[in-house]
């Protein structure tokens, strides 16, 4: 199967409480072993990665006179740094990485050509899609719905940092959070559950995309029914 997984920028510095902006190494060697066993198993394997570990858009907004579409920018040049790091780190795992980025920065790695993402991954080689779309007033939640959909991808996984799956509240602060094993797109937005933006459901909804919510532990068993939550797009 070809797959692609959405990991927040949050997701790479694990359980690290000595601050969000550092990158956890049992968590980036976790998550590396965990793609080595899915492409072990015959899958193809993608990556779009955030960038909310580093920095995020709306924070800076209105301070120091920064407009929202410059700050996004910045935004999305942090997921580049992410890339930028999984990619060596995985690299050095022995699991050869492509960075593909929405904005174009040739010095340090590939602009996004679908043609050329899809002939890296018949190599078996794993592509991060860095810079989200490469346009502000998006996320990398819509940016991975957008890359799964144009790569066909037969599934998109939102693996997410402390959870194994989608609730009904955050498990974390809500005791009565219920976990959700299968639902549709139409509840999610409905209730406005949270395993992404509600613009890329929309988007996953209207063109046919599977999602399935999974905890980052669980990135090697992603396609095991017994784990996660699935999101069928009705
Ligand atoms: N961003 C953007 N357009 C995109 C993708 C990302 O403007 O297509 C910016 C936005 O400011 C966002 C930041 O990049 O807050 C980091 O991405 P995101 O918040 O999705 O990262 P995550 O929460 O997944 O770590």
């Amino acid at each position: 199967m070809k797959i692609l997984i959405k990991l927040s920028g949050e997701s790479l510095s694990g359980s690290n409480k000595e601050g969000d902006r550092q990158f956890s190494e049992p968590t980036l060697g976790s998550i590396v072993l965990h793609i080595k066993m899915l492409q072990g198993d015959g899958h193809e394997v993608a990556l779009v990665v955030g960038g909310g570990n580093l920095f995020r858009g709306h924070e800076l907004t209105g301070k120091l006179a920064i407009e929202r579409p410059t700050a996004d920018y910045i935004g999305m040049l942090a997921t580049v740094q992410n890339a930028l790091i999984l990619r060596d780190y995985f690299e050095s795992k022995g699991v050869e990485t492509r960075v593909s980025s929405a904005i174009t920065m040739p010095q340090i790695c590939e602009g996004y050509i679908p043609k050329r993402v899809e002939r890296h991954m018949k190599k078996g080689r794993v592509v991060i899609f860095a810079a989200g779309l490469g346009a502000p007033y998006f996320t990398t939640d819509s940016t991975s719905v957008q890359r799964a959909l144009e790569m066909k991808a037969d599934m998109l996984i939102m693996a997410k940092n402390g959870v194994d799956g989608l609730y009904t509240a955050d498990p974390d602060t809500d005791k009565s959070a219920v976990f959700i094993k299968e639902t549709t797109a139409s509840e999610v937005l409905e209730r406005d559950l949270k395993a992404a933006d509600q613009s890329a459901i929309a988007l996953a909804k209207e063109h046919g995309l599977l999602i399935k919510v999974i905890g980052v532990p669980d990135i090697a068993r992603a396609l095991d029914p017994e784990v996660g939550s699935l999101i069928r797009p009705i």
